[in-house]
């Protein structure tokens, strides 16, 4: 009969420590070092086959097939078996663990208990292991998307650091576009599917070193190896994906996105990687026009020039840097001034600096509610003046950004603005752009009544670059509708389309009784065809830029524009 030496015995034990001591992952389960252990204490326990099985539900022991294979070792002589097996966490898997004892031996009640025991350990790691991979999927992965979550991103990238793998990776950031107008549009359920199925598409592209992982709402992060960049910039610019099982069922999604190329020199630690791709990201994300942007020197001036602006707000408005500066729009029917948009300036040591430079970045915080009440004040102080001094006004249209429809007493607060310089409801127009999700709708359908009931009107800016642009304003009573200047860009394009639409949006906004403004007009021929279509409300360089106050004034007394073409 088979006897265990002392060494023997202890070699089986440490083996079996080993076996037991270690954060065993399945996958690791499968390694070739595990499949040598085996080998090595196998024979010492006249064992001549050992197979661990994981099946996925119970299956018949006959017609068994193992769902996955984890360590294996055959001599080729398998004899009488010895095994154990359990149904596991209630999932319906069993994991089995089977020692072929080798055909002819006699085997000593000692190695039939130390086979026993080497079985069960095998079967209490593996069981182990499927625990905490259960546990980690809780505790990691996003149950939508079932993708990992920033924690377990960030236990990726803490361990290529760690392993100096870094370098080989950058590091992305994206924020899916429009996915409230989405959810709205084809619903929640169907808009989860088909994000995921966009996510499945970048899933794809990545191998078993790379990850994706969803920040929260609709931003998401990955550690992409550099190679792969260039496909997952094509799925981040758009693809179509499918949100039903029909073929027409089809919805184009696209992201912002930030992405940081590490190099491992300048940028090495986990917040580092982080933040690069964060901020990018979030500064494509407020920029029209740039899906995507790595993170460089212009970026890192960016996010610079963008933190600067945001902690000097507060005292650039207590110093009273800003200023309306006044674009006259001019009618057409009889040449003269019919009123005017007030353009926010930046005074800033001498210089003259225009709102894209520093709008974008305050829209990022409520800081532009305080600019545009800022704004509001300066036209309601200028209009008293100008009342005052005898002038002929004409009314003055103050920009809102969407911001502050989140404020509940706003129109309150236009209120009194305007009543504190006692000027007159109907000389204010208040400019909204299209809103994009369906609760600003709603709520700016309330306001544009609200403000229409005490007389101040409203007006859609730049008609036609956003949503929803017809129920908007088929719902809400705008008194005046203004075509963005990219669709005057091309009105003497040869393209019949966008001449058929701009001819259409006019004539509807006639017989709405809106006023119908074009913006940006900067040529003979663009008038022309104005004229032509019946829009006769110009505001543009044709006639003026947007002018200082002075000069503005002098407008006022002087509002023919017959000679000035
Ligand atoms: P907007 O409200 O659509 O204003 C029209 C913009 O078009 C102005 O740019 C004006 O100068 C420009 N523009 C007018 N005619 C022409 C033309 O013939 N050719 C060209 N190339 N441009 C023309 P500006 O003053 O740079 O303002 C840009 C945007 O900044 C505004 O677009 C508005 O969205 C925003 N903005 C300006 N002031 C304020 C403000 O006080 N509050 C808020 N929330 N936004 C503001
Ligand atoms: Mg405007
Ligand atoms: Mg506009």
């Amino acid at each position: 009969m088979e006897r265990l030496t002392d060494s023997e015995k202890y070699k089986i034990q440490a083996k079996l420590f080993e076996f037991c001591k270690s954060e065993t992952k399945i996958s690791e389960l499968h390694s070739e070092r595990d499949a040598e252990n085996i080998k090595e204490i196998a024979p010492l326990l006249s064992v001549s086959k050992l197979a661990i099985y994981e099946y996925s539900r119970l299956i018949d022991e006959e017609n068994e097939k193992p769902t996955s294979f984890a360590i294996y070792y055959d001599d080729g002589n398998a004899g009488s078996r010895y095994s154990m097996y359990r149904e596991y966490l209630g999932d319906y898997s069993v994991i089995r663990v089977v020692a072929y004892f080798t055909e002819g031996v006699d085997v000593s009640d000692e190695i039939s208990d130390y086979a026993e025991s080497l079985c069960k350990s095998l079967f209490y790691i593996k069981s182990r292991a499927r625990l905490t991979e259960k546990f980690l999927a809780a505790a990691y992965y996003d149950k939508t998307f079932k993708i990992p979550n920033l924690e377990y991103g960030q236990r990726v990238i803490r361990k290529n650091i760690e392993q100096g793998e870094i370098s080989r990776y950058a590091s992305v950031f994206f924020n899916i576009k429009g996915l409230s107008d989405i959810n709205s549009y084809i619903g929640r359920p169907a808009a989860d599917k088909a994000l995921l199925n966009y996510l499945n598409e970048i899933r794809a592209l990545l191998s078993e070193s790379e990850v994706l992982f969803r920040l929260g709402g609709d931003n998401f992060g990955g550690l992409i190896l550099k190679d792969n960049i260039n496909p997952f910039i094509r799925i981040i610019k758009g693809i179509p994906v499918k949100y039903g099982n029909n073929e027409r069922e089809i919805i184009k999604i696209s992201a912002a996105c930030g992405i940081c190329i590490i190099d491992g020199n300048t940028i090495s630690s986990l917040n580092q990687v982080l933040d690069a791709a964060h901020s990018s990201m979030n500064i494509a994300k407020y920029q029209k026009h740039v899906p995507v942007l790595f993170y460089d020197e212009s970026t890192i001036r960016m996010l610079e020039h963008t933190k600067r602006i945001e902690a000097g707000f507060d005292d650039t408005i207590k110093n009273g840097e800003y200023t309306a500066y006044y674009q006259p729009k001019v009618s057409l029917e009889n040449a003269s001034l019919i009123g005017a948009e007030a353009l926010c300036r930046w005074m800033k040591n001498g210089t003259v600096i225009p709102p894209d430079s520093f709008i974008p970045v305050l829209e990022r915080s409520n800081r532009i509610c305080t600019l545009d009440f800022y704004i509001l004040r300066c036209v309601c102080k200028d209009l008293r003046r100008w009342i005052d001094e005898g002038l002929r006004v004409v009314k003055v249209s103050v920009n809102f950004s969407r911001n502050n429809l989140s404020n509940p007493e706003l129109v309150n607060d236009i209120l009194e603005t305007i009543d504190e310089f006692r000027v007159p409801h109907n000389l204010i127009i208040i400019e909204f752009t299209e809103t994009t999700t369906v609760s600003d709708y709603n709520r700016l359908k309330e306001v544009v009544f609200k403000l229409r009931e005490n007389e101040i009107e409203t007006s859609v800016d730049d008609f036609g670059v956003g949503y929803s642009s017809l129920s908007l304003i088929s719902q809400v009573p705008f008194n005046e509708l203004k075509i963005d200047k990219t669709f005057i860009d091309h009105i003497t394009d040869i393209s019949q389309r966008n001449i058929i639409m701009i001819r259409h949006v006019i004539n509807m906004a006639g017989e709405m009784r809106m006023h119908c403004i074009a913006e940006g007009v900067e040529t003979d021929d663009q008038i022309e065809a104005l004229r032509e279509f019946g829009c006769d409300i110009i505001q543009g360089y044709y006639f003026d830029k947007p002018l200082e106050k002075s000069d503005f004034r002098s407008r006022l007394k002087n509002p023919d524009y017959s000679h000035s073409k």
